[in-house]
């Protein structure tokens, strides 16, 4: 059977390797951590995942934390109003049609990566780099590099055209917390816009020690948000995050009172810049990786995609390598391969993309109208489990407004 390496045992590289296995295929998987080192580390994400990518878990039987794990049953959306403290301009919620869930990475891939190791597959504990990729390359027949952010992605070539920004366009900090209360009605990724600022989102999440909730941070750079650099204790991460919600979010102030982290790795805070890259890389050798996941697309986690494009783009490329039987995996197919998922990633990109810019006024007129029209809101609400649902109405004016007019027809009385 045809031999598969695949660096970076995370939320692209894991599920792939167990479906190779499954299906067969003699699998390495290459990681730089133990399942301990993971286990025992500090949280990498926020990690929500909506019903499609939740789907190809089920599929594939990973969905072991299903029943313990909180729902996340909708998403809301409030900005504050710019001239009138502790009101709010735009407030409204609308249930997801499927729920959404947040493992803790922590929790889930020290589990896969065992139990690719029960089933057989081989685990070769190391720090990847080109020496290792070349010896890879020489013992199989494709290697995947799916390493996430680490250093060894930045061999792929960045794709100019494809990528927007050059920065970090947004200052980011993690809070896993117990405690903090829960939203009315149905629970939600509570989503604050505070314009100049940045964004905090909070959303009920599984982690070691039970049900948690997870608050994100994304502050504008140079702005007030942006102010996680120098921080030394988990205590004082707590502690800014509850200054920034006094000071912004009162209401979500009042919700975090009690809260207390879960864990003191339970934080975390760092920027990297969206990154598009060529998903080819030929080694000194002429041999050739192909790149997955946020190896070769890492967008900003505002729109909560990150792991919900890794497990798509993993079933991709699990279905072009299955579909490719004993032919070579050549230069071309792992460009039309990367190409096939690139049609759906394209407006995960753009729509991500235009949640760090300043908004459009069809923008700010379309999430105020969702506040009045809850077709408007469905929709929204909707689109982060599929974005390319968002176009052409996201991004083009004239389309939104023939959008909003027909959502808002919804409701005339007939
Ligand atoms: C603050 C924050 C919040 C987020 N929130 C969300 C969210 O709500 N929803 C969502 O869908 N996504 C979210 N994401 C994004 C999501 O976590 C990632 O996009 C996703 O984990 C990417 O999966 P991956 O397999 O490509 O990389 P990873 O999951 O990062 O896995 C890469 C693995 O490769 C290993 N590795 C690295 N270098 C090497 C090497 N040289 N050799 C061997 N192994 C190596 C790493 O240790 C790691 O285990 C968030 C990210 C951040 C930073």
């Amino acid at each position: 059977m045809r031999r598969i390496a695949i660096v970076g045992g995370g939320q692209a590289g894991l599920p792939l390797a167990l479906s190779l296995l499954n299906q067969g295929y003699r699998v390495t998987l290459v990681s730089n951590r133990t399942p301990d080192q993971i286990r025992e580390g500090k949280v990498m994400s926020s990690q929500c995942m909506f019903n499609t990518s939740l789907q190809i878990e089920r599929d594939l039987g990973l969905n072991q934390w299903e029943a313990v794990c909180p729902p996340v049953e909708g998403i809301g959306l409030t900005v504050p109003h710019p001239e009138q403290p502790g009101a709010k301009l735009i407030d409204w919620a609308h249930r997801l049609d499927h729920v959404a869930q947040s493992v803790d990475q922590r929790v889930k891939m020290p589990v896969w990566m065992e139990l690719f190791t029960q089933r057989g597959g081989e685990l070769l504990l190391q720090d990847a780099g080109v020496a290792e990729l070349e010896a890879l390359a020489e013992s199989h027949d494709l290697v995947v590099l799916a390493a996430g952010k680490g250093e060894v992605v930045k061999l792929f070539e960045r794709d100019h055209a494809r990528s927007v920004f050059d920065k970090p366009q947004r200052a980011l900090a993690l809070t896993y917390v117990h405690g903090l209360k829960e939203t009315p009605e149905f629970s939600r990724v509570a989503f604050n816009l505070i314009p100049g600022v940045g964004e905090y989102f909070v959303f009920p999440a599984y982690t070691h020690t039970g049900p948690c909730h997870i608050m994100v941070f994304e502050g504008v750079p140079g702005g007030p948000m942006d102010c996680w650099k120098g921080i030394t204790s988990p205590q004082e991460h707590l502690a800014t995050s509850r200054r920034l919600l006094d000071t912004y979010l009162p209401w979500e102030a009042e919700r975090a009172r009690h809260a207390e982290l879960t864990d003191a790795n339970g934080v975390l805070a760092g920027s990297f810049a969206p990154t598009i890259r060529k998903p080819v890389l030929r080694l000194p050798s002429g041999k050739r990786v192909l790149g997955l996941g946020d190896a070769v697309a890492v967008n900003d986690p505002i729109t909560g995609q990150g792991s919900n494009n890794a497990t798509k783009a993993f079933k991709v490329y699990f279905d072009a390598i299955v579909a490719r039987g004993d032919q070579p995996y050549t230069e071309a197919w792992m460009n039309e391969t990367f190409e096939t998922f690139w049609r759906y990633a394209q407006s995960v990109v753009t729509w991500t993309n235009s949640m760090l810019t300043p908004p459009p006024p069809h923008i700010l007129n379309l999430l105020g109208a969702a506040g009045q029209c809850p077709p408007i809101a469905k929709a929204i609400v909707n689109g982060f489990d599929n974005p390319p649902d968002f176009f052409p109405w996201w991004a083009e004016a004239d389309a939104c407004e023939a959008f909003v007019g027909s959502k808002m027809a919804e409701l005339a009385p007939a």
